[in-house]
């Protein structure tokens, strides 16, 4: 028997139900059991006392429940006291029953876990776990948590993974793969730490993801993704794409009417894809720039090149504001060379999109520039020869392909261009596009005036405010940027909606618009239309208008709680200023007291504006363990690992990836297969 042949349902207790739940997680195998890693662990080996806990500890609590009343608020909520003899707390339930109630109106005695945060009644904790019927031991190990496990409890997962470890200290065990190459601890010994941390385990170590287990599990992991894309590049690269001859007049023409030059960066670049699209493997390659590096006119030019070639080009951006805006820039470039455009998303209906459609199918439109729409079933291309993907991050690799399936025509796949403009380190670049070339518009066009920027505390928001009333009487048009105040949503929203009608009361003779991302993608367009064409002097917003909005006479951008932000963001929100020929201004208000990362962060963005650099400052400021700002970069999910804490063995993995891939693909193999859920469908993507 070995475990990753065997069936999960070979496991004692395991019956077709639970295997069937088990395969929604990605779980078929003995091995997939191992791999479905924990992804935090709780603390519940001590209790802690009330008078000492902070919002934010997860803690175990004991006492005597001494109240338990119905609050009606915002929210009707069942609210008990807990008392111990240091200290009370609230323990508060939105949800919960008439018996529930009963039961801690008997004023029990009980132990309950959860985590610790301010509330309307001082410290509290939502919903937590509770048990009336204190049993005497606690656990004497961390308590592993595992992603969702749709319908299977912790408790019985954590069952299932202490059966398949009771297997192995019979002999079951993994083979470790790497041994040959890149020798380290056993990956079996490994897996049984982070599943069952001992108890006398360096726990800050393992919190932070530092253990030297858990190290050695995230560089198997990056192997696997890595090997996953290489070997994807490599099949594709069997394919074959439509061979481009070099540009041409049609190209040359669009170049001289532009009214400017291209600065060298973007010489280079537009080079560089220019030679791709002459190969005839499909070519697949990053653009990445700041912004404002003029990554547009680049896409351009290439579609210009495939025009030429009489193949189509798909043109693609994440929001229909940016492909509107695209459109018409592409229409302004291009209408005067006789090359026709169409435009689809999904707000098009009715005749308007048949006729669209029509376009696109008999190949009256060589450049089409749209949404998401573009994916779908109705939509057939003549003859695709290149698919552009403006800011990537937003985009799967899924639907990269799926998209890049439309091209099948003569059996010919298309190229692909995809442009970002988040900036990544060089060695996250190279774990995340494993599988792309990569090409930097590292240079901005000339004339452009740096935006400065300040950094000052909400305690001055009223000056903020004179000075967003004197700038808006100069004609400039300005942003106030309003973020995240609660992990939720609908409250940013809320917060955006109260700032706008504060503002208007202190700011009544501009004409104040709302932006967020609670309103429908309509409003938002008519809205962003309006601050276009200079018909609203402020925008307030939440981080919607993030990426790629042009408005090169808005010069000035507040930003409230701007230390709530990561570096990628700030520089993104940024970048909407200092488009014009006026001097821009940036004002970061922050609530004292700062954090020191916090500090540091708002520092770099005062004191530098090239986003390449930000990054890197980035990556230097934040800490192992500090788990955000990947998810804003990537659009990859791991298991275990995390580019920024593990960043410093990117570069290795990539060279054994390369060397796997070529010398050893059955390897390279198994390591995909342990970690990626369903290569199969991994590896067509
Ligand atoms: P991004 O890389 O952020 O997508 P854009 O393509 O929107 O940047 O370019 C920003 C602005 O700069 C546009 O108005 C564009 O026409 C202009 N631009 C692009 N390249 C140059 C250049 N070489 N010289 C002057 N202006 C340029
Ligand atoms: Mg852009």
């Amino acid at each position: 028997m070995d475990l990753d042949h065997s069936p999960v349902d070979s496991l004692k207790g395991v019956g077709p139900a639970l295997a069937e739940k088990l395969s929604k997680i990605g779980v078929t195998s003995l091995q997939d059991v191992l791999f479905h890693l924990p992804f935090r662990y709780e603390d519940r080996t001590r209790i802690t006392e009330i008078a000492a806990v902070k919002p934010g500890d997860v803690v175990v609590l004991e006492g005597d429940i001494i109240s338990a009343d119905v609050a009606f608020g915002r929210r009707r909520s069942l609210l008990a006291t807990l008392e111990d003899r240091t200290g009370r707390i609230s323990l508060r339930f939105f949800h919960f029953t008439r018996a529930q109630q009963n039961s801690l109106s008997q004023h029990p005695r009980v132990r309950c876990f959860g985590q610790i945060r301010r509330g309307s009644a001082g410290l509290e904790i939502y919903h937590p776990e509770y048990n009336t019927a204190i049993s005497s031991d606690l656990p004497d190990r961390l308590t592993p948590v595992y992603p969702a496990t749709e319908g299977i409890s912790q408790l019985r997962y954590r069952k299932i993974v202490a059966q398949v470890f009771a297997l192995m200290n019979k002999g079951e065990l993994l083979a470790d793969l790497l041994k040959s190459v890149h020798p380290q601890g056993s990956i079996n010994d490994a897996l049984e730490l982070v599943h069952q941390p001992p108890p006398n385990v360096n726990l800050e170590a393992l919190l932070s993801g530092t253990h030297p287990a858990q190290q050695e599990l995230a560089f198997e992991e990056l192997l696997a993704h890595q090997n996953s894309l290489r070997l994807a590049r490599a099949e594709a690269n069997l394919l074959s794409a439509p061979q481009f001859t070099p540009p041409g007049k049609q190209y040359d023409r669009l170049l001289t009417s532009l009214g400017f030059t291209l600065t060298g960066a973007q010489v280079r670049v537009a080079r560089e894809i220019a030679e791709d699209l002459g190969n005839s493997s499909p070519s697949l390659r990053l653009i990445q720039g700041d912004v404002g590096s003029g990554k547009t006119i680049i896409a351009t030019l290439s579609a210009v090149q495939a025009q030429e070639n009489g193949y189509q080009c798909a043109l693609m951006a994440p929001t229909e504001i940016l492909a509107e805006q695209h459109f018409i820039n592409l229409t302004n470039w291009l209408e005067p060379l006789g090359i026709s455009i169409a435009w689809l998303t999904g707000k098009i209906k009715g005749k308007k999109r048949i006729e669209v459609l029509a376009n696109i199918s008999n190949g009256d439109a060589s450049i089409i520039v749209g949404t998401h729409a573009l994916f779908q079933e109705d939509v057939k291309f003549n003859k695709l020869g290149l698919v552009i993907i403006d800011e990537q991050h937003r985009f799967g690799v899924h639907q990269r392909l799926a998209l890049r399936e439309k091209g099948n025509t003569d059996m010919l796949v298309p190229h692909q261009l995809v442009m970002t403009a988040t900036p990544i380190p060089r060695t996250l670049t190279m774990s995340m596009y494993a599988d792309m070339d990569c090409s930097t518009i590292d240079e901005l066009p000339p004339g452009r005036i740096p935006v400065t920027t300040v950094v000052l505390p909400d305690t001055r928001r009223e000056e903020v405010i004179l000075r967003v009333k004197a700038a808006c009487a100069t004609g400039t048009q300005a942003y106030w940027v309003c973020t995240l105040i609660e992990e939720s949503d609908v409250i940013e929203c809320q917060a955006a909606e109260v700032t706008a009608a504060e503002l208007a009361d202190q700011l009544t003779e501009l004409r104040i618009g709302l932006i967020h991302g609670r309103m429908s993608s309509n409003e938002k367009a008519a809205t962003m239309k309006l601050f276009k064409e200079n018909k609203l002097d402020l925008l307030v917003a939440t981080t919607v208008i993030e990426v790629g909005v042009d408005v090169p006479n808005a010069s000035l951008m507040v930003i409230e709680n701007s230390e709530r932000l990561g570096l990628a963001q700030l520089h993104q929100l940024r970048g909407r200023i200092g488009r014009g020929s006026t001097k821009s201004h940036c004002l970061l208000m922050y609530k004292a007291p700062l954090g020191e990362t916090s500090r540091q962060r708002l520092n770099v963005m005062r004191e530098i504006s090239d986003g390449f650099q930000i990054a890197e400052e980035d990556l230097k400021i934040r800490g192992p363990g500090e788990l955000f700002g990947t998810k804003q970069s990537g659009s990859v999910d791991f298991r275990i690992a995390d580019l920024v804490r593990d960043h410093h063995m990117i570069a290795e993995v990539a060279k054994l990836s390369r060397q796997l891939v070529m010398n050893e693909p059955a390897t390279a193999r198994a390591i995909i297969k342990r970690w990626i859920r369903s290569p199969e469908t991994y590896s067509q993507a």
